[in-house]
């Protein structure tokens, strides 16, 4: 594994200990070892500047304690910075709207949306006691549709029968009708996803957007994203307007850079995070433990 931030900085900076202040010679020293383990944690490259600037701005002209290293002092600046960054502990799907709630899953086709759909739903179903309906709105790809029928029969939530032929802002206008006829709480729609992002993704988002009025629009991202998250992320907010993100894959190896690249280009919550492909295998964000994993 790579040597830990404290470390490196320890190494630069432990000989000031007792000499007034960091100085912008020390600052810079210091934010080079801060720019590579970001790097390494997989920030995108423009997040990692805006990121060390913050960060300078703080850190030059700080009194050096006796009591506290100045590696460490730095390291709690960035710390602490980068968990301002990532946001607030515990903002989750807010589901503050008349019935149904219309929950929009948007992002790239493999990212983990229909699994996190079927996520979401149980978790709704069985821990809030909501009555939930999913609808697949993956008309390309046949597998997608049956993939969360399955879920559906698998976690004991409804989902929406298919209708062969219709198009996803049909089966969209379709999913709140059925919701409001079954006395459902919450829709969630399953969007379909492309390998990139392209015209007629965003198109076909915005229009499923405007039929269906979502509450929450969430887009979800595999966590091992590397410099492309902050294209994805922008794009998304920028063409459909997201309310909220969700990393899958977090039980992965990745340091969960795409965490920070996310949050800064869109300024949208980090509401949950997938760790494992099982049905229960997801979680509440918590800014503090991704800091430290970035850090390392
Ligand atoms: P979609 O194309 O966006 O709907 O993606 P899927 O939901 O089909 O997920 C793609 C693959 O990723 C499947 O094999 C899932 O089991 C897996 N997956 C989804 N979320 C997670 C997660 O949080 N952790 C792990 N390890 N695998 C996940």
């Amino acid at each position: 594994m790579f040597e830990s931030l404290q470390d490196r900085l320890g190494s630069i900076l432990n000989g000031l200990t007792g000499r007034g202040a960091l100085s912008e010679a020390d600052v810079s020293a210091a934010l080079r070892e801060v720019r590579r383990a970001l790097l390494e944690a997989d920030v995108a490259l423009d997040v990692v500047r805006s990121f060390t600037e913050k960060v300078r701005e703080k850190a030059v002209g700080a009194e050096i304690v006796k009591s506290i290293k100045p590696g460490q002092m730095v390291v709690k600046i960035v710390h602490d910075e980068l968990i301002a960054m990532l946001g607030s502990e515990g903002v989750t799907i807010d589901l503050n709207a008349a019935a149904p709630v219309v929950i929009m899953m948007v992002g790239l086709q493999g990212s983990g949306k229909t699994t996190t759909t079927g996520k979401i739903a149980k978790r709704l179903t069985a821990r809030d006691k909501k009555k939930v309906l999913m609808a697949s709105l993956d008309t390309r790809r046949p597998a997608a549709q049956e993939q969360l029928r399955q879920l559906g029969v698998q976690t004991g939530v409804d989902t929406l029968p298919v209708i062969a032929g219709q198009s996803p802002t049909d089966i969209a206008a379709r999913a709140v009708q059925a919701a409001k006829l079954g006395g459902h709480d919450i829709v969630i729609l399953d969007t379909a996803g492309r390998t990139h992002i392209d015209e007629p993704l965003m198109i076909e988002m915005a229009e499923i957007k405007r039929k269906s009025n979502p509450h929450e629009i969430l887009l979800v991202a595999d966590a091992l994203t590397g410099q492309d998250a902050v294209n994805l992320a922008r794009n998304f907010d920028e063409r459909v307007g997201i309310t909220g993100l969700v990393l899958t894959r977090m039980d992965g190896d990745g340091r969960g850079g795409a965490a920070l690249s996310m949050r800064a280009v869109t300024g949208k919550p980090i509401k949950l995070i997938g760790v494992g492909e099982k049905m229960d295998e997801l979680e509440e964000f918590h800014p503090r433990r991704v800091a430290d994993r970035i850090l390392g």
